[in-house]
């Protein structure tokens, strides 16, 4: 599966542009500013359109570069699982408040656009639980889950979340 979600396979056969002058062309998510977004794509992606104008995917691309749509995911999701982690088990009503704000701001500057429109409406109808590390971890669990249904991956164990991210897996 591309890079890009369900819905956005949508916009892009229609091949519409989109408010804001962003635009998706055959599976290719560009910016207002007409370039390919590269934190939209997978670099593979990205080099497969290359190929007409001759470049070619080299092996390993080096570490330094700005990262494609699947690095950022990575680590994003390093962070968003790891927050949920170290978080209280019985968080202050104030933390609760900063939290869901917190998510909120993130889904809108989360740097691959078709990512965060997707990730602010799935929070519409999931709003973020927060009310305990339990019930974070398992809401995170059930975020990261609706995306890898969205890619058409495996879904994860959320009963596991803590064995991942917080405690380490058990003998
Ligand atoms: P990742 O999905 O990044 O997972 C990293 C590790 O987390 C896994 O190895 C596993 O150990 C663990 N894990 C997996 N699932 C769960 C879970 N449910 N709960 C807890 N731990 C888990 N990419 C797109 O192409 N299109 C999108 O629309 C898109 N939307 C995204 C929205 C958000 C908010 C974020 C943070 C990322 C999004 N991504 C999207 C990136 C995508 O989710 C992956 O990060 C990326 O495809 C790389 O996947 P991966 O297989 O390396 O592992």
């Amino acid at each position: 599966m591309s890079s890009l979600s369900a819905r956005t396979e949508e916009k892009k056969d229609e091949g519409k542009v989109l408010p804001g002058g962003k635009k998706i062309i055959n599976g290719i998510v560009y910016d207002a500013d007409g370039k390919p977004c590269r934190t939209c794509n997978d670099m593979s992606a990205l080099f497969a359109m290359g190929k007409k104008t001759k470049k070619a995917l080299p092996p390993a691309l080096p570490k330094d570069c700005p990262p494609d749509v699947a690095q950022l995911g990575r680590s994003s999701w390093t962070l968003l699982h790891s927050v949920t982690a170290t978080y209280p088990e019985n968080p202050p009503r104030e933390l609760q408040t900063e939290t869901s704000a917190f998510l909120r701001t993130f889904s809108k500057l989360y740097p691959c656009w078709v990512c965060a429109e997707d990730f602010q409406d799935w929070m519409k109808v999931n709003t973020p639980r927060v009310s305990s590390r339990s019930e974070f971890g398992q809401w995170m669990c059930e975020a990261h889950n609706a995306v890898n249904v969205k890619l058409g991956k495996k879904e994860f164990d959320c009963n596991k979340w803590e064995e991942r991210w917080r405690t380490g897996w058990k003998d």
